[in-house]
C-alpha cells in the first residue's frame, strides 16, 4: 500500500506536525547515543500540547517491549491518569511494529504520525496496516511520510555505524 504524498491541500497538515517531529527526532538521537536503534516518539493532546516521550530503550531496560511509541503513551497516559488516549496523536520517527500499531489502537489513539516507513517491519502499512484494519472497531487516522528523509538518514547512519565495528 502506498502512502498518499503530500499534495497542497496537506502540505499544511504535515508542516503543522514537523514540530513535533524534530522533537520525536530529538528523541531517537537520545537513543543512537545510548547505543539503541534510534527510533524516538511523542504524544500530543487534543490542544497539541506534548504529554509524553519516548525513545527506543529495549537495551538498556532489558525490555522487549521497550519501543519508544509505548514508553511515549505510557508516559501520556500517566499525565493524563487513564489509558485511554483518544483525542491524542502519536508522533514517532520509523512506522510502528505490529505490538506498537496494536497498542495504538488499544489506547484508543486519535491519530498516528509517523516519519520513515520500514519495508521489513512496518504494521501501519508496510508488511501489515494494523490500524487500519475494518475488523477493529477503532482506527486511528493514519499520516506518514513527516521528514521521512530525516528519520530514514537517522538510522541508515546508525545501522552503517554498527556494521563497521
Ligand atoms: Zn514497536
Amino acid at each position: 500500500m502506498t502512502e498518499p504524498r503530500p499534495g497542497p491541500e496537506t502540505a499544511a497538515v504535515y508542516a503543522g506536525l514537523e514540530p513535533a517531529m524534530r522533537r520525536a527526532l530529538r528523541e531517537a538521537r537520545e537513543a543512537f547515543g545510548d547505543e539503541e536503534v534510534p527510533v524516538g516518539a511523542v504524544v500530543l493532546d487534543g490542544s497539541g500540547e506534548i504529554i509524553g516521550t519516548g525513545r527506543n530503550d529495549r537495551e538498556r531496560s532489558a525490555d522487549p517491549t521497550g519501543h519508544a511509541e509505548i514508553v511515549a503513551m505510557r508516559a501520556a497516559a500517566a499525565s493524563l491518569g487513564t489509558w485511554r488516549l483518544s483525542g491524542c496523536a502519536l508522533v514517532v520517527t520509523l512506522e510502528p511494529c505490529t505490538m506498537c500499531a496494536g497498542a495504538s489502537v488499544q489506547a484508543r489513539l486519535g491519530r498516528l504520525v509517523y516519519g520513515a516507513v520500514d519495508p521489513k517491519a512496518g504494521a501501519v502499512g508496510s508488511l501489515w496496516d494494523v490500524v487500519r484494519d475494518r475488523r477493529l472497531n477503532h482506527r486511528p487516522e493514519v499520516i506518514a511520510g513527516v521528514l521521512a528523509d530525516e528519520c530514514g538518514a537517522l538510522l541508515t547512519e546508525f545501522f552503517a555505524h554498527r556494521r563497521v565495528r
